[in-house]
């Protein structure tokens, strides 16, 4: 400010100067138009420097305006610095935005925002995912109006948000479970979180499932055992009528004792994440051992081969590969009528993988129920599994097992001809 008063004292003295010169030397009316002159110069380059800096600004490059000259140069200066700083203060703004939206875009779950008329100001891509948004085409809609769940617009109707509400069959094929809730915060605006608990539902209901199988398989054996010991306790049986009602007796304990020890191999298996170790497993010794299982369990009702035709061995958990491999085998001999045959093959194929197979001239399994045999309690043959002593647990044991091993568990039938049970080991699982 005095900077700016003292340049117009300064100009005022200097056209005082000029006109007292010029009515010295010219007289009253040159003394006049130089005083004038004198005075309107730096008015007239005000005047320029002020159309310069609307041009400018109207260009919106004020950034790259030409200094000029004296007091406007500072004018220019201090504008070009306002402006820069201002400008940088913008980009970090804008940083700190594209950072927020990045870290909400990240998020595994839906995020959407709500303004105090619960229209949608923003979405993240899950949420657009979820609920079939589009945020460029529904920005500013109602959600209410997109999202037509009744159980969800009575949500937002009721704004009891302290619960989560759960949307089933949503998603693009309504395949999806989603758990949502609305969060308060600024005047009035809702955050919706929304999570997809598809696989906590699944987990959830296999849970039960498993429970109600477990409690059914144990439920029978005791009804039948207590029935029996209710008959001895009460009827005066002779002596064989008593042995053979303890004989069946010991059938049913021995039938839960099964289902208890299947349980806690599954169980082990389920609890250990690492994979298996990498100790030799000798296949001919393995060979042999299943060979004496299989003849002691069919006693001479099947016919059998067991070829070993590489000399490779496995590398795993011997303990684990024997119960994988007798699951097999006893399965067969299990399901396949007397006089049927039943072929056992270790063998590495062209790309090198281990196979290890058990084929049998068996009733088969049709196609519909291949991709469910490892189930837990699945069983095609409900009686005849029972009958033999199974569990319905062998295959999801042996499933695990593969899994450990990083093997697969290939299975083809033919209904009426027979099935082959194959477990394909990787090469690095083979020994040299
Ligand atoms: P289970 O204890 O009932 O044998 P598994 O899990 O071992 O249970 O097998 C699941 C079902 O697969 C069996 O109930 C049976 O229906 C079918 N299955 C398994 N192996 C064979 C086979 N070799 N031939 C025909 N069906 C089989």
């Amino acid at each position: 400010m005095i900077a700016a008063l003292s340049r117009l004292f300064f100009i005022t003295c200097l056209a005082t100067l000029v006109a007292y010169i010029s009515l010295h030397f010219f007289g009253s009316d040159w003394a006049i138009f130089t005083a004038i002159a004198v005075l309107l110069t730096p008015l007239i380059y005000s005047y320029i420097n002020l159309a310069r800096l609307k041009a400018y600004i109207q260009s919106d490059s004020v950034e790259n305006i030409p200094l000029p000259s004296g007091y406007w140069e500072e004018v220019y200066f201090g504008l070009k610095r306002l402006i820069k700083e201002l400008k940088q203060r913008m980009r970090n703004i804008q940083e700190q935005h594209d950072h927020f939206i990045e870290a909400f875009q990240a998020s595994p779950n839906g995020i959407v925002m709500l303004d105090d008329g619960d229209h949608i100001e923003w979405c993240n891509s899950i949420a657009e995912r979820f609920f079939g948004l589009n945020f460029k085409r529904d920005a500013l809609q109602r959600i209410n109006f997109l999202i037509r769940r009744p159980e969800f617009v009575q949500y937002l109707i009721k704004r009891n948000f302290e619960e989560p509400l759960l949307l089933e069959r949503m998603g693009p094929s309504a395949s999806l479970s989603l758990m949502l809730q609305a969060f308060p915060f600024g005047q009035k605006r809702h955050l919706l979180l929304i999570q997809n608990v598809t696989d906590l539902q699944k987990a959830d209901a296999m849970r039960r499932d498993f429970v109600a199988n477990v409690s059914h398989e144990m439920r029978t054996p005791i009804t039948v055992l207590m029935g029996f010991l209710e008959t001895v306790q009460t009827l005066n049986l002779e002596k064989a009528q008593q042995d053979q009602y303890f004989e069946m007796m010991m059938s049913q304990a021995q039938r839960m004792k099964s289902l208890v020890e299947d349980l806690l191999t599954l169980a082990n298996l389920e609890s250990n994440a690492l994979p298996a170790g990498s100790n030799e497993v000798k296949i001919k010794t393995l060979m042999a051992l299943l060979k004496n299982d299989a003849e002691a369990l069919s006693q001479g009702r099947h016919a059998f081969s067991f070829d070993v035709e590489s000399n490779a061995n496995l590398l795993g958990d011997e303990r684990e590969i024997l119960s994988a491999f007798s699951n097999l085998v006893s399965n067969a001999i299990r399901y396949t009528p007397d006089i049927g045959a039943i072929n056992v093959l270790w063998s590495v194929n062209n790309e090198g993988q281990g196979e290890f197979s058990v084929s049998d001239t068996g009733p088969g399994i049709a196609s519909e129920h291949l991709t469910r045999l490892t189930e837990r309690f699945y069983r095609v043959d409900r009686s005849r599994s029972r009958d033999t002593g199974g569990t319905g647990l062998g295959l999801a044991i042996v499933k695990h097992i593969a899994s450990r091993h990083q093997a697969q568990l290939l299975i083809e039938s033919t209904p009426g001809k027979g099935s082959i049970f194959t477990l394909r080991f990787p090469k690095e699982r083979l020994s040299a």
